[in-house]
């Protein structure tokens, strides 16, 4: 019965057949090596290298990572996408039950000034933030309707987050990987890719994102 046909106070039994699960949206499946090079292709113009799938499984969390956010970072208490305004780790451990896969995305950057020009700094943020949504966004568009990005480094779209007071783009900010209490060097350790800490600031550093997937 269509609901314009029903009328008010009746009731509707559905057919036996109603419990039958839909079907999904989401895509479930290994995404395609064709996908993911063209994702690389159009969206490597900010230093962008790689786009690694792997299994969910993969992503390390420890308590030790909040505490980290929490005792040595200044973002702490001042972002919106930063502890303690981002999921705490019971949190994080459930919503990671709900992904099957996610993608690790590698690039890398030289930024000389990254200690004394906090305006490019950010810019290369914002940049880097853009290419990582920017995927997101065609991977829903595929299907991938769940996925979610975990970029790097914390929001940085406002020259000064507004936190405690209302965020200025709720629908465009995604927390960084470490306020979701995700050991980054051990999930990379689990994927077999060692990671040297930039020494100097003429050093090319890498830059990590992660995008969940279903
Ligand atoms: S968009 Fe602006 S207000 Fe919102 S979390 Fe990012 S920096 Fe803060």
């Amino acid at each position: 019965m269509k609901a314009s046909t029903m009328k008010k106070g009746e009731i509707v039994v559905f057919p036996d057949n109603c419990n039958k699960k839909a079907p999904s949206f989401r895509s479930n499946k290994r995404i395609s090596d064709q996908l993911l090079r063209s994702l690389l292709e159009r969206h490597r113009t900010y230093g962008l290298e790689k786009i690694i799938p792997f299994p969910i499984e993969k992503i390390d969390v420890a308590e030790w990572v909040h505490l980290k956010c929490q005792f040595g970072c200044s973002q702490y208490n001042t972002n919106w996408c930063c502890p303690p305004a981002s999921p705490d780790l019971e949190k994080v451990r459930a919503v990671l039950q709900e992904y099957s896969q996610a993608l690790l995305l590698i690039g890398s950057r030289q930024c000389k000034d990254f200690y004394l020009n906090n305006a490019k700094r950010r810019a290369e943020q914002v940049r880097s933030w853009k290419e990582v949504v920017g995927i997101e966004r065609q991977l829903f568009l595929q299907g991938y309707d769940k996925a979610i990005s975990l970029v790097s480094g914390s929001c940085a779209l406002c020259k000064k987050c507004t936190y405690p007071e209302t965020c200025r783009f709720p629908k465009e900010r995604r927390p960084p990987i470490e306020a979701f209490s995700i050991d980054l060097i051990g999930t990379l350790k689990n994927l077999g890719i060692s990671t040297p800490v930039a020494q100097n600031t003429d050093d090319t550093f890498n830059y990590y994102a992660i995008i969940l997937l279903e």
